[in-house]
């Protein structure tokens, strides 16, 4: 029998992230998938990042994950949103070319030591309370110390079309029920989610020509830290719009959709509704926006971004051809939703492991969640615990404090999950430290501490931290006082405290060009260099504010929230917690807290609230 450190079962996103950190940790790796010429497959959006999302890349990669470098390599058009607001809300984002992103995860896979892929299906666990092996659906077993599941909406999966069903992991290839029924017996606890994709569109009947077209940024920003620009030709999307005929239509079948006919018993992503969800929960909306994204640079597939659907293949058709520019347009493959088993997290530990199961690990889709990013996120959390715990070395976590990792975590397993998670800015209430620029400071030297970062990139790393240190050197030493800074036309106030260039860029409107004309040596720094410390130096102050407001939100638990206090009137509030929070009207701030989806960020504008009241 074949024996391994840690067998990752399914190559989906967090499975290729799970087996490269466990074998970058330099444990004996196997990942065993369906179909090895699978990995890499984007069963859904061809593009990766995004608010919230994008962060998770960045630490992926920052932890010298896979995610970022293949992104960059596959990315057809970049685009950091936000880009107005500050950089701690900004979400790189990248439209991919789905065989190139393929062709590099395959490529990195195959170059990666200590990592062997075997193709198979992984049927049933080994060991009781201790996992010792798997056995695969050919008979065959391998044994092992720490087994990762990553099987995404593969477990009891059930793909819909209309009223018609049929079992399936996702289109085109087979559920995993054998494992689903084995973890049953086992005793863990599975629920029912599901998730949904827009049918696939034939680029050559669209008419290009007439729609409005969106470029990606002038200036591209791509997602490892390793790199510079992205690699592959860079490309429009075209934009088109719903209107009230298409909604005419869907709204005259909806009872033909899998989702409203009754026979779908998981509940779908809130985040990424269906095109019928859209119709029903915003009824007064006479149009939705639609992004027409090339899946690749050689493909005529086009991705129609916001119009997920579990309506019949006809419906389709006829909805899809009643917006502009798609008037004549050809459906390669029908949308539709999918249903799967899902484990409850909070059976997990912060390190993914299964309290129940020694050495048993789960990641991705199988948590409750839902996208690659969060998928690829927990991979590589569970992957460097797997390989810790088969190497007889401690667990380690990751926390609110330090990452978007583990705020995801965190979440996932102190409140488990009602709907698919996925991952957005406002849940970290440490946001202003935890931005996607600086998730390498923040976790690289972490990761080099544990193993799972290269030497290439811990040497790059170290450089940056050198020239970042000597830059901070820099701007500490030289000083304005308010009276010099006034004869360079910069209004500070005339409190005669002489203010280092470090800390002059923390107000919002001095820029580093302005200093930089009065101290021309800071021209020597490179302008990447340069740039971070300016944003470092943009939150220095309200980092600081932002840990004390944390701890003292901690004392504050017991604060009363009045019966007449008003959820809608608070701005920063998401519509889905001022709903909660009025419906549960919770007597203090402890119990707001304990309000499902509630996050410390809102308790922190919550109390905001309550002490202006005082
Ligand atoms: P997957 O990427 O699904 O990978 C699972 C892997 O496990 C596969 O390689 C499979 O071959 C393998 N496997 C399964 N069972 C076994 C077994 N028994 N033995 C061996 N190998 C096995 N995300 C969004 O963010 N937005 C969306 O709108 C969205 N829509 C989606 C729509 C559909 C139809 C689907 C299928 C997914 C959608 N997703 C969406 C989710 C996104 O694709 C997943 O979140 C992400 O791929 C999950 O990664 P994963 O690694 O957990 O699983």
């Amino acid at each position: 029998m074949k024996h391994f450190d840690v067998i990752v079962v399914g190559g989906g996103h967090a499975g290729t992230e799970a087996a490269h950190a466990a074998a970058r940790m330099g444990a004996r790796t196997a990942l065993v998938t369906l179909r090895a010429d699978g990995l890499g497959v984007m069963s859904c959006n061809p593009a990766i990042g995004g608010l919230g999302k994008g962060h998770l890349v960045r630490e992926i990669d920052a932890l010298d994950g896979v995610m970022g470098r293949a992104a960059d390599m596959a990315g057809i058009q970049f685009r950091l949103l936000n880009r107005r607001k500050g950089p701690a809300v900004q979400g790189p984002r990248a439209q991919a070319d789905r065989k190139l992103y393929r062709q590099a995860i395959q490529a990195m896979t195959a170059a990666q030591p200590n990592l062997e892929v075997i193709e198979g299906e992984v049927a049933e666990l080994l060991g009781g309370a201790r996992v010792s092996g798997v056995r695969l659906a050919d008979g065959s077993e391998i044994a092992t110390r720490a087994v990762i599941l990553t099987t995404g909406t593969f477990l009891g999966g059930l793909i819909h079309i209309g009223d018609q069903k049929r079992p399936g992991g996702r289109m085109g290839d087979s559920p995993s029920n054998a494992l689903s029924a084995n973890l049953r017996d086992l005793g863990v606890q599975l629920g029912r989610l599901k998730t949904g994709t827009p049918p696939r569109l034939d680029g050559k009947t669209i008419r290009w020509d007439a729609l409005e077209m969106q470029p990606g940024d002038d200036a591209p920003e791509v997602f490892s830290f390793l790199n510079a620009k992205p690699f592959a030709r860079q490309i429009a999307c075209g934009i088109t719009h719903t209107n009230e005929r298409t909604h005419e239509i869907i709204r005259e079948n909806l009872s033909r959709s899998a989702m409203y006919g009754g026979h779908i018993e998981g509940v779908g992503p809130r985040y990424c509704p269906s095109i019928e969800d859209k119709i029903v929960r915003f009824a007064d909306k006479t149009s939705h926006q639609v992004f027409l994204e090339p899946e690749g640079l050689d493909d005529d597939t086009v991705y129609p971004n916001g119009i997920s659907t579990s309506l019949p293949a006809d419906v389709q058709e006829a909805y899809v051809r009643s917006m502009f520019g798609l008037e004549e347009v050809r459906i390669l493959q029908p949308g539709y939703a999918i249903e799967y088993d899902y484990v409850d997290p909070r059976s997990l530990t912060q390190h993914l492991q299964l309290r129940a199961i020694e050495g048993l690990f789960l990641a991705g889709q199988i948590n409750g969640t839902t996208g690659y990013e969060e998928a690829g996120a927990q991979g590589l959390v569970a992957g460097l615990n797997a390989a810790r715990l088969a190497l007889g070395q401690d667990l380690v976590g990751f926390s609110r404090t330090n990452s978007y990792i583990g705020v995801m975590i965190d979440d996932l397993t102190t409140r488990g999950v009602t709907e698919p998670y996925r991952m957005f800015t406002s849940r970290a209430e440490f946001r202003l430290l935890l931005r996607a620029d600086n998730a390498d400071q923040r976790l690289t030297g972490f990761g080099v501490e544990l193993g799972c970062v290269g030497e290439a990139r811990a040497r790059v790393f170290g450089e940056k931290m050198e020239a970042l240190e000597a830059g901070r050197g820099l701007m500490n030493a030289l000083t304005l006082s308010p009276k010099e800074a006034a004869g360079h036309g910069l209004k500070l106030n005339q409190d005669g405290a002489r203010r280092s260039v470090f800390s002059l860029l923390s107000f919002p409107d001095i820029e580093l060009d302005d200093l930089t004309a009065i101290f021309p040596e800071l021209g020597a720094l490179s302008p990447e260099i340069a740039g971070q410390l300016a944003k470092d130096a943009l939150y220095a102050n309200y980092v600081e504010r932002q840990e004390r407001d944390v701890a003292a939100m901690k004392r504050d638990e017991s604060w009363e929230i009045p019966a007449d206090f008003d959820y809608s009137a608070l701005s920063g509030l998401s519509n889905e917690l001022k709903l909660k929070l009025s419906r549960a009207r919770p007597l203090t701030l402890g119990q707001a807290a304990r309000v499902d989806s509630v996050t410390p960020a809102a308790l922190t504008l919550i109390l905001a609230k309550l002490r202006q009241r005082q």
